[in-house]
């Protein structure tokens, strides 16, 4: 897609701190982060909202926590623990259109959720 800003990160015409990447996923810091660590992995390929997901999809969703796993390892915040959230849509808090997990740790998360 052209007007989305995580694929310009993909195609590397915005800069971001690339944390992670394989064939599939893409990992980078958010530019606001909201815990000490605070990273958003992506799927390479554009889906717009977990609402747009097929079911051809799933392997490439399973890769998005595979990666969440191997980055809170090099962490070190796997035993302590994290968080992670997809938000979809607007009253959820979705701003960016482009399927992103939030990977956040390194301190204590609150529940509920704000
Ligand atoms: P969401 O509100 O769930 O759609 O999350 C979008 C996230 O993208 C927010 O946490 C933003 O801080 C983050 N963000 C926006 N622009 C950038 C950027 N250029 N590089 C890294 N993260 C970004
Ligand atoms: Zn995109």
């Amino acid at each position: 897609m052209t007007d989305c800003l995580f694929c310009k990160i993909r195609d590397g015409q915005i800069p971001a701190e690339i944390v992670y990447q394989d064939e599939d996923v893409l990992a980078f810091n958010d530019v606001n982060p909201q815990a000490p660590v605070h990273v958003l992995i992506i799927p390479k390929k554009h889906i717009a909202t977990i609402n747009d997901l097929a079911t051809d999809n799933a392997a490439t969703i399973g890769k998005l926590y595979l990666a969440a796993k191997h980055i809170a390892a090099e962490h070190k915040i796997e035993d302590d623990g994290y968080r992670l959230v997809v938000n979809c849509n607007a009253m959820a808090g979705q701003t960016v259109y482009h399927i992103h997990l939030h990977l956040l740790g390194g301190r204590r998360m609150n529940w509920p959720p704000g």
